[in-house]
């Protein structure tokens, strides 16, 4: 089992109207994924956000996504790569 608190490493992000400048998830800076953990991790929304803000001021998109959760938290804003479908990322267990 993995653990439940983990955020998955195939999430990757984009600066919010910048999809082309996609990043992965690990790349950005500690106090955004803390902000992204705290969002996926935190009360169940009624709705899914469209960007995740961090305090700091900057603002992300969530461009693609294996994890459940991050995909029931946000709208993913899909990237150049994307074609209409999830299932192509990394499969190692
Ligand atoms: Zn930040």
């Amino acid at each position: 089992m993995r653990k439940r608190s983990a955020l998955r490493p195939d999430t990757t992000v984009a600066p919010a109207g910048e999809p082309h400048r996609e990043v992965y998830v690990r790349e950005i800076p500690t106090c955004c994924i803390r902000s992204l953990k705290e969002a996926v991790l935190g009360t169940v929304q009624d709705r899914r956000s469209l960007a995740l803000g961090c305090s700091c001021g900057r603002e992300w998109w969530i461009t693609s996504s294996l994890d459940e959760r991050v995909l029931e938290r946000f709208v993913t804003h899909g990237g150049p790569r994307v074609n209409g479908g999830f299932g192509d990322g990394p499969s190692a267990a």
